[in-house]
């Protein structure tokens, strides 16, 4: 398949934000496509090469695409870097430098979608010290046949900067419709999604064996399912409310979620992000084949940091020191954990995803023995407000959020959030009453105690309409010399030369980031700004809304996605909820 063939779809589709026509363009694109192909197709456009869950990276810095570019047409690496820093697109710069260039040359060799695969999954796999010549040969010889066009998306690709807007649901209704004739069948799609997290093995599914194909999708061990999410509950008598009359409470644990796929001796660990976290866990993995009485499952667990000496458990913040490169097992003795068996997916062969809660705790009982190192959730079937009440002050005394209610007779419905599922949680008291979990788009530097290090952070909440990062506030208050060292260590990945075009802020920063990281605060008041851009216009033309008093609780959320983070739509509910109270004071 022609590589031009992608590139002007990209092309047409990076055009429009409207989702019907975006979803028109794909199904062309899909019908355009061979069935061999339609998984690295869904891939690439997608900005990768391979699931996330795999953890291949292509691993292309820009300084590198530039002496490609250079390379490859001839023109200085200043030149190339001027035309960027006018279009602050290094894609849309290198198509203005080779139509310069392709006056000069003969007709180029047509690139196709293979090669293009082809050659990005061996930059991917190139390590060592001669890596970064090989990849600059491997790049400027696609770019050496590509069109302006193609090069542009090549590159964008490459540096992990395509931003179509095409979100997973838009592939899957164009993948329906192309496929089996209707989006009505993208439910189904769905499901096969959720079980394997993998959209080019869903793709590839129904483009070979049809809607049958889908029907029979089935989860396969080492493929994360994406997990199941809970609501949340403000009050033990909103649980009783919403749950009925008789359901299962348990300890919410401060931990980090792990999902445990084990055969025989083989354990793989994945995160509430899909993320392969096994290397942090050498003592879970090595530690479950013996604790499991079934040869392939797949479980559900929270880690959580314990003190050594009383068992106590140990917030979140601890689990931190295992997120080093180096000297893992040093981490793994000097910060031990427990695992904290909550949910089993699937047993010897058998999905058990539709099996009820009481069903797979009774499973998960029988066959995940109970040590020093692997536990069972503490769980107790609830019948009124005061046994909630009870749970969660215990909950609490031992060093948990809070509780997850969670409904008995009701299937695991992956991927999605729900209220069969919900959390109380015993706030971090604070007058807005609620935590917010935001983006860290951008720092300043710190001044004396802080030099070297981030003083300050600029911060941003979610905005679901534009798939955009909206800065909120910024924040100096709550870091310890600890957090302020991990939190740089952190962000030094994330650097960025420009700032993100998803990162929607006017304020000025030292250091831009990749909006990917999420930290929790914690504000007095939510007011309205003349120069956030968070909910901007909704409540009054041109003002936006801030967070006044901001401080960092201490949680760093490692195991969410930026997208996870409160929403503009949240933070309008919060700053309604509080113009309310204020109002019925006002009346009492
Ligand atoms: P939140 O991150 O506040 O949305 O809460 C959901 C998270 O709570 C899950 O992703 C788990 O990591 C964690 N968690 C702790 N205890 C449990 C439990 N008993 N059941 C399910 N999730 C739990």
């Amino acid at each position: 398949m022609k590589f031009s063939i992608l590139a002007e779809s990209l092309n047409k589709m990076e055009s429009t934000t409207k989702r019907l026509e975006l979803t028109q363009y794909l199904v062309e694109l899909f019908e355009n496509t061979p069935q061999d192909i339609i998984s690295r197709i869904v891939y690439l456009l997608q900005g990768k090469i391979r699931p996330d869950f795999e953890g291949i990276e292509l691993g292309v810095a820009e300084k590198l695409a530039i002496k490609a570019i250079s390379k490859s047409s001839g023109i200085t690496t200043k030149k190339i870097e001027e035309e960027y820093r006018k279009s602050g697109d290094l894609g849309q710069a290198a198509t203005i430098i080779l139509e310069q260039k392709t006056q000069t040359t003969f007709l180029v060799e047509n690139i196709t979608v293979e090669r293009v695969y082809e050659t990005l999954f061996k930059i991917a796999r190139l390590e060592g010290s001669r890596s970064q010549d090989m990849k600059m040969k491997y790049i400027s010889s696609l770019l050496n046949d590509a069109t302006p066009l193609e090069a542009s998306y090549l590159l964008k690709i490459l540096l992990g900067t395509l931003r179509l807007g095409v979100a997973e649901n838009t592939v899957m209704d164009a993948l329906a419709i192309a496929y089996s004739g209707t989006k009505e069948n993208r439910k189904a799609l769905e499901h096969a999604y959720n079980v394997s997290s993998d959209l080019g093995k869903v793709a590839e599914t129904i483009a070979s064996k049809g809607l049958k194909g889908i029907e029979q999708f089935e989860i396969v061990l080492f493929n994360p399912i994406r997990p199941m999410l809970a609501d949340r509950v403000k009050s033990e008598e909103e649980s009783i409310e919403k749950m009925g009359i008789e359901f299962a409470a348990e300890y919410k644990l401060d931990g980090e979620r792990v999902q445990v796929h084990v055969d025989g001796k083989k354990v793989v660990l994945f995160s509430r992000s899909l993320e392969n976290i096994s290397k942090y866990y050498p003592d879970i993995i090595e530690n479950i084949p013996q604790a499991v009485e079934a040869d392939q499952v797949i479980l559900e667990a929270e880690a959580v940091a314990i003190n050594e000496n009383s068992g106590e458990f140990l917030p979140f913040q601890e689990l931190m020191h295992r997120r080093r490169k180096y000297k893992i097992e040093k981490a793994v003795t000097q910060y031990p954990i427990t695992v904290n068996f909550f949910d089993v997916l699937y047993c010897n062969g058998k999905s058990y995803l539709d099996k009820d809660y009481i069903g797979r705790r009774r499973l998960l009982e029988k066959i995940v023995k109970e040590d020093n190192f692997v536990k069972h959730v503490p769980m107790t079937i609830v019948k009124s407000q005061n046994e909630v009440e009870d749970f969660l002050e215990n909950s609490i005394n031992s060093g948990c959020e809070g509780l997850m209610l969670k409904m008995t007779d009701k299937p695991y419905q992956a991927g999605s959030r729900g209220n069969y599922w919900l959390k109380l949680k015993r706030e971090y008291r604070n007058e807005l009453g609620d935590s917010l979990d935001l983006v860290v788009i951008g720092a300043y530097f710190g001044k004396g105690r802080r030099t070297g290090r981030y003083g300050t952070l600029l911060l941003a909440s979610y905005d679901e309409d534009t798939d955009t990062f909206t800065s909120i506030c910024k924040v100096g208050t709550g870091f310890t010399d600890e957090y302020l060292d991990q939190l740089y260590q952190i962000l030094s990945d994330k650097v960025t030369i420009k700032k993100n075009p998803r990162i929607n802020s006017e304020m000025e920063a030292n250091v831009w980031f990749e909006p990917e990281l999420v930290i929790e605060v914690v504000a007095s008041e939510i007011t309205l700004s003349p120069i956030h851009k968070a909910a901007r216009d909704v409540m009054r033309k041109d003002t936006g809304l801030a967070l006044r008093f901001p401080k960092f609780t201490g949680k760093i959320r490692v195991e969410k996605f930026a997208e996870d983070a409160s929403t503009n739509e949240e933070v309008i509910t919060l700053y309604k909820g509080q113009k309310k109270i204020a109002h019925d004071k006002s009346l009492m």
